[in-house]
């Protein structure tokens, strides 16, 4: 599957003064590609954004791809990760909470993860 996740305020919280990671998102990234998934990060903020975002926090081993968040993207997102409920109703997936302030306790990435690789484990059974 093409897993999209979204930037700001999903995988981090990027601000004037700092730039800091959900938790999880390495392991998150790293679960979903050793099953593999192809994992894909966009933003409205652009591709380059993307790109220097992935490099800054080390995410590069597991993203295939940056793109624009744009509906016309290639691949087509099988699955969305992202703050925006509209968008997540759009193309399906996930909608997280705002990630507007520091928590080391958050476990939504990581929940998540759990939820996509239990459904490819059980459509797999299916198909058997
Ligand atoms: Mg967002």
């Amino acid at each position: 599957m093409n897993i999209f996740f979204d930037v700001d305020h999903t995988l981090l919280l990027n601000t004037k003064d700092y730039s800091v990671l959900r938790p999880g998102a390495h392991i998150s990234m790293q679960k979903l590609s050793e099953q593999g998934n192809e994992v894909h990060v966009w933003s409205a903020g652009g591709k380059t954004y993307c790109q220097r975002i992935v490099e800054q926090h080390g995410l590069s081993n597991w993203v295939i791809d940056c793109h624009d968040k744009n509906p016309k993207v290639q691949p087509q997102p099988d699955v969305i990760i992202d703050d925006d409920q509209y968008l997540v109703e759009k193309y399906g997936g996930f909608t997280v909470s705002q990630y507007k302030k520091i928590n080391e306790k958050d476990r939504e990435l990581l929940e998540i993860t759990e939820q996509i690789l239990q459904g490819v484990l059980s459509s797999s059974i299916k198909k058997a």
